[in-house]
């Protein structure tokens, strides 16, 4: 349990709250970056690693892990005398505002720590995110080792027998990525169509002709068997109850995330159910309360394209509209990067 005194607290360690971080010390403001997750860099980080971004401008495509290194690397000059700091396993659970004069608020996060802060940006993404398990018991003494719902190392699969189960653009992806690597492929799915981009679609089924990937549909996972962490096979049924069981080596699950913006609900922000969000006034994207404002994906405004490009431009905004805030009385000069 400790306490911390910044300018800036930035509430989640994504893309778009590392570029913050970055524009906030730019400006000369001492920054403190919180994250739920136990790694640095968001949905790309988490999600999809070793996928390349190709709408990110200036880089006609770029790893999204190397994107994530690429943007400590910028914020890196402005890591001095505590600021720049990332603490991470970490939920910001409660925020009191202490005193409307010094503009301070604090924030009680899940490891016990107090942030006092003068201004706050909520970079939450999706907020704190997981994948969706199926529901097979003891599943979690599997997972990260041959259970998978993220992929990190492609390696692993090098000449095994692989299960993917769902019917998304993540599983369909994976089966067509993974499928030069693996040994054998089995897609499971309750259906025979699928929710992805239809050119995705298409390739799957031509691979299916090959030896290389079997569709096993209309089937569902049932129950898997192993020994320790490692996975022996997988076992399946079918509508009527029919049972299939296929050896394998690993078992990656896709079932969609379940996203939560948790304890940062009760705020006192407009909330967007709809969209898991947070409202915002464009331009500056501060919230319903002064002195927070919301960037990335957890901002919502009329036409919000959630893009990684989109987040970076209102971080510039938000950032600019903070500084403004925490120094009410000094006169603000702009500049270019160039210039400094
Ligand atoms: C498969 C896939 C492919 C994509 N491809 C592209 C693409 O090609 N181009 C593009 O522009 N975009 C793409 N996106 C979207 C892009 O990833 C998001 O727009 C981007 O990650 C948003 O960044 P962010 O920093 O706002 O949020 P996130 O990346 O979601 O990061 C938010 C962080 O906040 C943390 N957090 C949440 N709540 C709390 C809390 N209460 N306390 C502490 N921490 C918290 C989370 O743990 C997370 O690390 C893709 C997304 C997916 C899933």
């Amino acid at each position: 349990m400790q306490e911390y005194n910044t300018d800036v607290l930035i509430v989640g360690a994504g893309p778009v709250g590392i570029f913050s971080s970055y524009q906030a010390g730019f400006l000369g403001m001492k920054t403190l970056v919180v994250d739920a997750l136990s790694e640095i860099g968001g949905q790309p980080m988490a999600l999809y690693p070793n996928k390349y971004i190709y709408d990110i401008p200036g880089f006609p495509k770029i790893l999204a892990e190397d994107l994530i290194t690429q943007l400590l690397k910028q914020a890196e000059p402005f890591k001095v005398n505590g600021s720049g700091e990332f603490i991470l396993n970490s939920q910001v659970l409660e925020l009191n505002r202490l005193n409307d004069e010094l503009k301070q608020f604090c924030v009680k996060t899940s490891k016990g720590d107090t942030i006092y802060a003068k201004a706050i940006i909520i970079c939450a993404g999706a907020g704190a995110f997981g994948p969706n398990r199926p529901p097979i018991d003891n599943i979690e003494n599997y997972e990260g080792h041959s259970v998978h719902y993220f992929i990190k190392n492609l390696e692993i699969f090098r000449d095994k027998n692989i299960v993917i189960a769902g019917g998304g653009d993540s599983a369909v992806d994976w089966a067509i990525t993974l499928h030069d690597i693996a040994k054998k492929i089995y897609m499971v799915h309750r259906r025979d169509s699928f929710r992805a981009a239809p050119s995705s679609v298409e390739q799957l089924k031509n691979l299916a002709k090959t030896d290389k990937l079997e569709m096993v549909i209309p089937f569902m996972l049932d129950d898997i068997t192993g020994e320790g962490k490692n996975l022996k096979s997988v076992i399946l049924k079918d509508l009527d109850n029919n049972k299939k069981e296929i050896e394998a080596d690993h078992l990656l699950a896709f079932f969609g995330l379940s996203r939560s913006l948790g304890e940062l609900e009760n705020w006192g922000f407009k909330i967007n159910k709809l969209h898991s969000s947070i409202e915002v006034n464009v331009p500056t994207c501060e919230t319903l309360i002064p002195g927070i404002f919301a960037v990335g994906d957890v901002a919502q405004y009329d036409h919000k394209l959630k893009l990684i490009a989109t987040g970076f431009a209102e971080s510039s905004m938000a950032i600019h509209a903070a500084w403004k805030y925490v120094f009410p009385n000094k006169p603000f000069h702009f500049v270019h990067s160039t210039s400094k």
